[in-house]
């Protein structure tokens, strides 16, 4: 079956969708994006998802391409001609096409709007949570709006191909005082001795994960408790678990960080709960 794209109020093959070259999001990364999870016929978490591209496309002081119902209606009737079940939707908003200029352009140019959704095997995303992941921590290099989510993301490319090379799936960017901020693309969380759960508060220095804020419901109704604060490398590598949080990969406990051992090397208890328990506590909305 052929991939089904929607571009600007036309649903079209995957292989003929196309923006224009001068769009604002191909030349100057002057775009907004969102990542939803698809499970079982329901879009997850979208509510929140919707809600945040709002307030992504407000940051930039970008036009909303539609109204939020409508644009829920493109989103899940894109799910829908692509038949995917489980796997992803990707949401992208840019400034829309005018010639280059850094100038914004006038209000009469409309923001692009592309949907893409596509199926991912539940089986081969459960696999690397059965053995955890590595992680490798890099420099933090990025921008100081990470709190907006842009489609520019080259430092997270690189970050993710250092990754690779470590053969490591995430890279953790650490700041000027040694402080994990978060994964490339994903949100860092350790386990202390006592069993609580410890982020790095939502300001500008990290994306407020849409999984990261449903984990705080999901911790509440297992009575865990979440300290938001700064950690260190060194920290993580000393902590009992980690694990990392994104809405393809959900929960992922992490093994290692940088090669060591994270706790026993493997998968921790209390991340291994808190993916099991993820999506009895999501927001969940059928195709
Ligand atoms: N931080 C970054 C940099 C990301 O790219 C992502 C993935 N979109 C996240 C955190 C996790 O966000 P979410 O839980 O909404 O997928």
């Amino acid at each position: 079956m052929s991939r089904i794209a929607y571009v600007n109020g036309r649903y079209v093959p995957l292989g003929e969708a196309s923006v224009h070259i001068e769009d604002r999001g191909f030349q100057f990364a002057d775009g907004v994006y969102e990542v939803c999870e698809v499970r079982g016929g329901y879009i997850v978490d979208g509510v929140r998802h919707l809600a945040r591209l709002r307030r992504s496309l407000h940051e930039l002081q970008m036009q909303e391409p539609m109204d939020e119902r409508a644009l829920d209606v493109v989103i899940r009737e894109t799910v829908r001609r692509n038949r995917v079940h489980d796997g992803l939707v990707y949401i992208q908003v840019t400034r829309g096409v005018a010639r280059r200029d850094f100038l914004f352009p006038g209000d009469d140019v409309a923001p692009t709007l592309v949907v893409i959704a596509r199926t991912v095997d539940p089986a081969k995303a459960e696999a690397p949570a059965m053995d955890g992941v590595g992680v490798v921590t890099v420099e933090e290099t990025r921008w100081a709006r990470v709190d907006i989510k842009t489609t520019g993301l080259l430092p997270n490319v690189l970050a993710k191909e250092t990754a690779r090379a470590a053969k490591a799936k995430e890279a953790w960017f650490v700041d000027r005082d040694g402080n994990v901020t978060e994964g490339a693309s994903s949100n860092a969380w350790i386990v202390t001795a006592d069993g609580v759960l410890v982020t790095r508060p939502a300001d500008f220095g990290i994306l407020r994960g849409i999984t990261r804020t449903t984990l705080f419901d999901v911790a509440r109704e297992e009575g865990l408790r979440i300290e938001e604060r700064p950690f260190t490398v060194a920290e993580a590598k000393a902590a009992h678990e980690a694990f990392l949080t994104s809405a393809t990969t959900i929960v992922m406990p992490i093994v290692r960080i940088d090669g060591k051992p994270v706790g026993d090397g493997k998968p921790g208890p209390l991340a291994r709960k808190l993916r099991q328990h993820f999506h009895t506590v999501a927001e969940k909305k059928p195709i």
